[in-house]
């Protein structure tokens, strides 16, 4: 394995590859249609779905995006290859890109503003675009003075691959999902349905909670210079990403639901992992910012045109 440069842009894996691999990871989700299933494929399913969702939100973004806590440097790599193998390319591409999009959120400039972009190019079709595959190691010099995550995040895809033979194997041989046999089944729900799912979660995050007007499902708390919203609806199936008009007043805080009502899943678990000092130096969020938001109007109809 030759040491590779961590510095200037780490190009991605070709265009066309990128764009196949979003296509047929879709198409193939129809799959589940035509495989037996059984209630322990489902329950893993959902399992799976959030230990993905996780792996982006606590891993990808409050931690490698954010720095919002802190950790070792093994459960930083854990978390690094974590993320990778739930399909969402490598963790310091991930970062890159998101500390991007709060410099000029919701600007011309954004990558995946709908308002800007339209909405399909907001929810994928920036993944899919030149610009926005290679990774700046120089913007993340953070990051990519870590020679493991440089390795990690440019053979990313080698990740979800294991994912998927340790998945076939142990639904074929072994009595994990209820019976042995199960490998195909086992891989369209458990492995591709949960990854795309997991997937549509994060792509909802940037088109549901910014560029939508304050309704029933979503209201700004905070008067931001974006469009972002909070959206209750989300705050489950994003582990609490959906906070993301909180997020977008301040995005430094380990947690994105800043009040005890405001369901924050990710923050939780992060919560009990400090209890074992796995993580430690939980960002809070700053008291008189918890104080602006409890004393704004609710639901500030204001949106960027
Ligand atoms: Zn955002
Ligand atoms: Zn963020």
């Amino acid at each position: 394995m030759g040491k590779l440069a961590s510095t200037g842009i780490q190009k991605s894996e070709g265009l066309a590859i990128i764009r196949i691999r979003i296509w047929i990871f879709h198409i193939l989700s129809l799959g589940i249609l035509f495989v037996p299933v059984n209630a322990q494929i489902v329950t893993w399913t959902i399992i799976t779905f959030f230990i993905r969702v996780f792996a982006w939100e606590a891993g990808s973004h409050r931690y490698f995006s954010h720095r919002s806590f802190k950790t070792s440097r093994a459960f930083q790599l854990f978390l690094a290859v974590l993320a990778a193998a739930s399909g969402q390319r490598g963790p310091i591409w991930w970062a890159q890109h998101h500390r991007h999009h709060h410099r000029e959120s919701d600007k011309p400039d954004d990558p995946h503003s709908p308002i800007h972009r339209g909405y399909w190019f907001a929810h994928f079709g920036w993944l899919m675009d030149e610009r926005y595959i290679d990774t700046d190691l120089d913007a993340v010099k953070d990051l990519a003075k870590y020679a493991e995550l440089v390795w990690v995040n440019k053979y990313h895809y080698i990740f979800p691959y294991i994912v998927l033979i340790f998945t076939f194997i142990l639904g074929q041989y072994t009595a994990v999902f209820g019976d042995t046999g199960l490998g195909v089944s086992a891989i369209f729900w458990v492995f591709i349905f949960s990854t795309m799912l997991s997937a549509q979660s994060t792509f909802s995050v940037n088109t549901l909670t910014h560029g939508i007007k304050a309704s029933l499902f979503n209201h700004r708390r905070f008067t931001t210079d974006d469009s972002t919203t909070n959206s209750w609806l989300m705050c489950i199936p994003s582990m609490g990403a959906s906070w993301h008009n909180n997020h977008h007043r301040y995005m430094n805080s380990a947690r994105a639901g800043f009040y005890w009502w405001q369901l924050d899943l990710a923050y939780l678990v992060l919560k009990l992992l400090s209890i074992f000092r796995i993580v430690w130096d939980l960002h809070p969020v700053p008291i008189h910012i918890l104080e602006e938001g409890r004393h704004a109007p609710d639901s500030q109809n204001i949106i960027a045109e």
